[in-house]
């Protein structure tokens, strides 16, 4: 057997919340384990309403954030064990994150270009003006756009599903195995998501990308996920073929989310 791209191993996280005196623990993620293959390309959707644990969860598997118990391995390698900044630079480039807000992820005062130049000269071998221009535009037609129509741009300009692709193309640069991606579609316009949700298809199956999908919208969710956990209170409750548990749901709660959501669609 080959080693899994991703394992999430009885992880847990408890959080120490209050003052002095009002001291209190409270268990963000609690015993969560899934793995990803390295050599099937997936879209994994992690769903659940808000202060479930999706985010703690998703910020442990990019190393911004550690368990407080439990593992997390990324083509074997404990996270927790990454101490040389080349191994943390080796494991970015890897493991690439899309947030929720794009109009925070990009500094209003910087031109967007600027992002993806960055990203490219730290990430790959684009040490030159030109190649990092070159680098940034093949980055950005993976993503429908192009380095013409962005150049000396600035956020404000943008529409949030234009700018999300953007941060779609900026993560394509350092050529990730995974990209996390924390509620990418819930700032951008409804008649927008599809296309970036579709987006995610297309990088699994042309590129080879396993996305991570975090969201508490259950139509994309249904639409585009391979394989599904439904989170309640830090834990998971139910797991599966994404088609099979929403379209006939176990636990209470996820009929609940199906009873909400998805009844109009199915
Ligand atoms: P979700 O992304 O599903 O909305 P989060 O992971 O953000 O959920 O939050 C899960 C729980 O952990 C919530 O109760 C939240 O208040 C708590 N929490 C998240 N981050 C922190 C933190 N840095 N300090 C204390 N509590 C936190
Ligand atoms: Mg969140």
């Amino acid at each position: 057997m080959t080693t899994p791209l991703l394992e999430v191993d009885h992880v847990t996280k408890d959080y120490v919340r209050g003052g002095l005196f009002s001291r209190q623990n409270v268990r963000a993620v609690c015993d969560v384990s899934f793995q990803i293959d390295s050599e099937k390309p997936e879209i994994f959707t992690i769903i659940g309403e808000s202060g479930s644990g999706k985010s703690t969860l998703a910020s442990m598997i990019l190393n911004l954030n550690q368990p407080s118990e439990g593992t997390v391995r990324f083509l074997g390698n404990n996270l927790s064990e990454l101490r040389s900044q080349e191994d943390r630079t080796r494991f970015m480039a890897q493991v690439q994150p899309i947030f929720q807000n794009p109009f925070e992820a990009f500094n209003p005062l910087k031109q967007l270009d600027h992002y993806l130049f960055m990203t490219a000269r730290r990430f790959t071998q684009a040490h030159d003006d030109e190649t990092a221009m070159r680098c940034a535009d093949a980055a950005l037609v993976k993503v429908g756009l192009s380095l013409a129509e962005v150049r000396g741009r600035y956020a404000h300009e943008l529409s949030g599903g234009q700018l999300q692709r953007i941060a779609v193309a900026r993560a394509l640069i350092p050529s990730p195995r995974l990209i996390v991606a924390d509620e990418p579609v819930s700032m951008v316009d409804a008649s927008l998501r599809m296309s970036i949700v579709n987006l995610f298809k297309t990088l699994r199956d042309d590129l080879g990308i396993s996305i991570i999908y975090i969201t508490h919208d259950l139509a994309t969710a249904y639409y585009i996920s391979d394989r599904i956990i439904i989170m309640q209170h830090g834990k998971v409750v139910e797991a599966g073929e994404a088609k099979t548990v929403l379209a006939n749901p176990q636990h209470e709660y996820s009929k609940q989310l199906k009873n909400a959501v998805l009844i109009p669609l199915i």
